[in-house]
């Protein structure tokens, strides 16, 4: 089997809030067989860049055995010399490539990708309502409802637990009391009073609503820094907290490991993180408890186990960070379902819309809180007509 062309598309959903633009590649073969995957670049800036990085890595792999997915992947790391030391575009590209040649080979020998990578150790994996800062509303066909008093935290939550989930996540402090986002200027070095008094009323309002055995993990997205992060962080110690995420600088293993050592939270970093080589000095020092690689940005479902497997060497479990499309939620799937030290699924608000899942050709929505893990061969998942036929397609051969 012989890799012919890969096609790039930039899916244009119904809805796009925040420049949301998923990019996906197909790798199509001199046979019936072909495979999708994801770069997670949808989201800040830089996607069409990711777009236009599989196009520009589409050359090493054209002609090639795609079956032979470790060299290949040695290839994109070696062969480009940016490889070795990417950032976010290259390596979205490359875990998006690599994604693909996992789907290919999954369907080759008819099993799904976790058959490839150590077999199914679950059936199910339980989920998270993410981003609730954002809304979880009821109407799926709608779109985000951003929260700004404790009582809309409150609402937010307990409408994720309606549809039974038992673990949430919220960024408390990103929103300011007049519901415009934050200036993140203002969200580092020692921050006023009325920002952590603001996050701590809608925390407590959401511990009162969803009770004492509902999880809840803090997001900062990294707009705070090592002081304020450690301000925040103390003061809401007291809700009992699952974990703690992206308190400061993504890559700074120093800033994380003092962030880690003053405060009483499990630490939880790595969407910005890319490959082994990144994550070990974290896991080193002990700076991450719950490792978040993203899937589609790390290196993909190569990568991905490998990061995981050396993890668990440190007793660091993980959650695999997904936001994108559902080739990407399909991917991370297959990787959860196989590694010993998983510890929760994310399923991000834009993930629960319809504007979103109606781009994959197979619904993939959380029953109860939780995910059923797909058999079908490969990664389980593809473009839907409607993703197929609204997205901005090149293809490279
Ligand atoms: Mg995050």
């Amino acid at each position: 089997m012989k890799i012919t062309s890969i096609d790039v598309f930039a899916l244009k959903p119904r809805y796009m809030p925040q420049a949301m633009r998923g990019i996906v590649c197909r790798i199509n073969t001199d046979t019936e067989l072909y495979g999708y995957g994801e770069a997670a670049v949808s989201y800040g800036k830089g996607s069409m860049a990711g777009f236009h990085m599989i196009k520009e890595l589409a050359p090493v792999i054209l002609g090639q055995d795609p079956l032979r997915t470790e060299w290949l992947w040695e290839r994109m790391f070696m062969d480009t010399f940016w490889g070795q030391s990417g950032g976010p575009i290259f390596y979205s590209a490359m875990s998006a490539i690599d994604i693909a040649l996992m789907d290919i080979k999954g369907k080759a020998f008819g099993v799904p990708c976790y058959q490839l990578i150590g077999g199914k150790q679950r059936d199910k994996v339980r989920a998270y309502a993410s981003q609730l800062q954002l809304g979880w509303p009821e109407d799926e066909a709608r779109g985000l409802r951003i929260a700004v008093t404790p009582e809309d935290y409150a609402r937010e939550a307990e409408c994720a637990l309606k549809e039974g989930y038992t673990a949430i996540k919220t960024d408390f402090t990103c929103v300011g009391p007049d519901g415009r986002m934050r200036d993140h200027d203002t969200m580092r070095g020692i921050v006023p009073k009325e920002m952590i008094d603001t996050a701590c009323a809608r925390l407590e309002a959401t511990r009162k609503a969803v009770g004492p055995d509902v999880d809840i993990i803090v997001e900062c997205h990294s707009h705070t820094d090592a002081l304020s992060a450690v301000q925040y962080a103390r003061a809401i110690e007291k809700y009992g907290i699952y974990y703690f995420e992206e308190g400061t600088y993504p890559l700074n293993t120093d800033t994380a490991k003092n962030c880690a050592r003053k405060v009483n939270i499990p630490m939880a970093n790595g969407e910005r993180i890319y490959t082994r080589w990144r994550y070990l000095p974290f896991l080193q020092d002990d700076s991450i408890q719950v490792i978040q690689p993203e899937i589609a940005n790390c290196g993909g479902i190569t990568e991905c186990k490998k990061i995981c497997d050396l993890a668990h060497i440190y007793d660091a479990s993980v959650q695999i960070h997904v936001c994108g499309s559902p080739i990407s939620l399909a991917a991370a799937l297959q990787v959860e379902a196989a590694i010993p030290n998983f510890q929760i699924h994310e399923n991000h608000v834009i993930n629960k819309f319809l504007f979103t899942r109606e781009l994959g050709k197979t619904d993939m929505a959380a029953v109860n809180g939780d995910f059923i893990i797909p058999d079908d061969p490969g990664i389980g998942q593809e473009l839907s007509d409607y993703a197929l036929q609204t997205a901005y397609h090149e293809t490279v051969q």
